[in-house]
């Protein structure tokens, strides 16, 4: 089969430090609109359900960073073209950088003053050589990896210890800074966006009891509705990963009546059968001809 509709997912737009490669530049943010219009009709995430004819892409970001509406927002109006982001509810009462983007600080910002990082994460001691910069970008993803699926006191324990050996650094930034709830509004009532619930706090869901499941996806609806004025219709689970949900996460998800749901995993964005695990392919920070060929990749393969 060939497929018909594909979605799209972005971080951040900026340049700039980014050891995650949660980024794409602006500049090449706008080749990418470009080279999209020619492979496809960019739609927004809802009409990837209607069965049409043309290859269709609709662009989502997630996180809810604030270059999203500084820089993201004006070039998708340009362009004329549709987006959803995915915005986990906390941050409109609570700006704190996430809990990667404050590691990100510990380790980079100054040259790290011991040789060795010694964490014990989940009763499992984890110790990295941090004495050159190779050590350095290996502890962070380490880290990343291992505490994603962790509950929310947990990693938050685990990033104390992490600031306690290497310090805090500059411990926040305007590069990760969070949409504002006024941002959020703006946003929503703009015809061209939709804004989509990604969990309250952004925990992976299946660290969590089925009933705090539901409180996140359940809160962050009810929050986001409010602070926007319409319906809140998209979710996607934070991560995103195949084990970032499981059967009992997309009952909840449609018993909180959201309509679509996303992973973070490729493949066609099939509604009619995984309408509340919607296939979606990350970008990277490539040039509008390389999303163009990885786009038509996708399309063939699918
Ligand atoms: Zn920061």
């Amino acid at each position: 089969m060939t497929a018909r509709a594909l979605v799209l997912t972005y971080h951040r737009i900026a340049d700039g430090r980014d050891p995650l490669q949660q980024c794409v530049s602006p500049e090449r943010f706008a080749a990418h609109l470009d080279a999209l219009a020619d492979v496809a009709e960019v739609v927004p995430l809802a009409d990837v359900e209607q069965p049409g004819s043309g290859r269709r892409i609709a662009i989502t970001f997630d996180d809810g960073y604030r270059d999203n509406a500084t820089a993201a927002a004006p070039l998708l109006r340009a362009a004329g073209a549709p987006a959803t982001f995915f915005v986990p509810a906390r941050i409109l009462a609570d700006p704190t950088e996430f809990w990667w983007d404050r590691l990100e600080h510990a380790h980079l910002d100054d040259p790290p003053s011991v040789p060795t990082l010694l964490v014990a994460i989940a009763g499992t001691e984890v110790r990295v050589d941090i004495r050159d910069a190779a050590g350095v970008y290996r502890s962070l993803k380490t880290l990343n990896r291992r505490l994603r699926s962790l509950p929310t006191a947990t990693i938050a324990e685990v990033v104390g210890q992490v600031e306690a050996q290497l310090g805090t650094g500059r411990g926040s930034c305007t590069a990760h800074a969070l949409l504002s709830a006024g941002d959020i509004a703006e946003l929503g009532a703009d015809p061209l966006f939709e804004i989509g619930a990604h969990g309250t706090t952004h925990t992976m869901l299946t660290a969590l009891t089925a009933e705090e499941q539901r409180d996140e996806v359940v809160a962050a609806r009810t929050a986001l509705e409010q602070a926007v004025g319409t319906a809140v219709t998209s979710f996607a689970y934070p991560y995103g990963t195949p084990e970032s949900f499981d059967t009992t996460t997309l009952g909840l998800v449609e018993d909180a009546g959201y309509e679509r749901a996303c992973r973070n995993t490729g493949g066609a964005a099939d509604a009619a059968r995984e309408r509340y695990r919607l296939a979606r392919h990350m970008v990277y920070d490539w040039t509008g001809d390389e999303l163009a060929r990885h786009v038509r990749g996708w399309f063939a393969a699918a």
